[in-house]
């Protein structure tokens, strides 16, 4: 059985990068970098199709990923990233979750089952 794509969560996703986001990239520093250092407004200056203004180079692209990797695909839970900040986000998803996974591991040690 093969999945269909779901529409909703391909129509939430556009409205959100080019609606909602206006094609800019929607973190105010959820990937741990603060954008406010030269412009007025807290949010990342990069634009979709335009050149990397911040984070790197190149053409931006926007990601829409969820906030909370353990919340639903709600659009308060996902948000339009350029690459540059989704790269940043999800490092730091990973190493949290590496952080709870060796928490568990040291926990499971000094609970022994037997
Ligand atoms: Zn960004
Ligand atoms: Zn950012």
């Amino acid at each position: 059985m093969s999945r269909k794509p779901d529409i909703r969560l391909l129509a939430v996703s556009e409205w959100i990068s080019e609606t909602r986001a206006g094609g800019r990239c929607e973190c105010d520093g959820l990937c741990g970098r603060t954008h406010n250092r030269l412009f007025t407004d807290i949010r990342c200056p990069n634009r979709l199709g335009h050149n990397t203004v911040e984070g790197g180079t190149g053409t931006v692209a926007l990601i829409v990923d969820r906030v909370d990797e353990f919340a639903g695909d709600t659009d308060t839970n996902l948000i339009a990233l350029c690459q540059h900040c989704s790269k940043r986000h999800r490092n730091n998803l990973a190493q949290a979750a590496a952080k709870r996974a060796e928490q568990l591991s040291i926990e499971a040690q000094h609970n022994p089952l037997f």
